[in-house]
């Protein structure tokens, strides 16, 4: 369960959060969208405690980010766009060595490292060093590493990025079946089809402040939108119409330049 209360955070004049509010319930597959600079990945870095709120409230699992940091933390499987990743260990030892972060019982952590690493067919690659990772296969060691420990809730900003449609493919029905045992996700990405194919619900943020929210119907009649997909509707929520008239005029039959 993720909770989170009139959540601020400005950088000088610029209130890239402005006083969000959302309550993620366990299970819940949450998409967390919005245009370029919107406050996605700010929204995401106050979340998994790497970036101090100007005002708000974050709790985790009831764990409060501010006050119970390291409980709230342990909660979390955070999955960022540009990992960071020990180039001069194995994957294997990567898995390793964020379990002792986490300060897991080896041998349960060690049992998930095998498991996770052929799910990912890593299986091969285990004993190489990181460094010879492909950008795939580094996104699966660092999926694996975000959930080794069990995490409640699991952030994940832009998951599919780099990944071939088998790996894709994987990582959906990882979610799905950890959203069954109560696994919340909160997922931020430009990707709409997946968004639309596999959010219960979902947030649009724009110049900080959540302007829609709802399951893909919801925003359907809020767009008054009745058979568009999750692309248009978004458009014409972030108010970029004028765009999706270029586009259609664009695709019109005989035109001709
Ligand atoms: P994108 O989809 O492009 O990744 P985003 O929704 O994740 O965008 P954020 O990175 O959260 O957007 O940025 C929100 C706003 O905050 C933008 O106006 C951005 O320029 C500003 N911002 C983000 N980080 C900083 C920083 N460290 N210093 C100053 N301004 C920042």
């Amino acid at each position: 369960m993720i909770k989170i209360h009139d959540l601020a955070k400005s950088y000088g004049n610029i209130n890239a959060v402005d006083g969000i509010d959302l309550e993620i319930p366990s299970g819940q597959f949450f998409g967390f969208l919005g245009p370029n600079g919107a406050g996605k990945t700010t929204t995401i870095k106050m979340m998994v405690g790497l970036l101090k709120p100007t005002r708000g409230r974050i709790v985790i699992d009831g764990k409060d980010v501010a006050i119970d940091p390291v409980q709230a933390k342990a909660q979390i499987g955070y999955i960022p766009d540009r990992p960071f990743i020990y180039e001069k260990l194995t994957g294997r030892e990567y898995l390793h060595f964020i379990a002792d972060l986490f300060g897991m019982d080896r041998n349960v952590a060690w049992d998930r490292a095998e498991n996770y690493l052929q799910f990912f067919d890593l299986d091969a690659a285990k004993n190489e060093l990181v460094e010879s990772y492909s950008h795939g296969m580094r996104q699966k060691l660092v999926i694996s590493g975000a959930l080794i420990h069990d995490p409640r809730v699991v952030v994940v900003d832009e998951p599919m990025v780099g990944l071939d449609p088998k790996g894709a493919r994987q990582v959906k029905q990882l979610f799905v079946d950890l959203c069954q045992k109560g696994v919340s996700i909160f997922m931020s990405t430009h990707s709409l089809g997946i968004a639309e194919a596999m959010c219960q619900r979902i947030g649009i943020i724009q110049k900080g402040k959540i302007i829609a929210l709802g399951s893909v119907e919801d925003l359907r009649r809020l767009a008054q939108k009745h058979d568009a997909d999750l692309e248009d509707i978004f458009l014409e929520l972030t108010g970029d119409t004028d765009l999706q008239n270029l586009v259609q005029s664009l695709a019109k039959p005989g035109r001709t330049s």
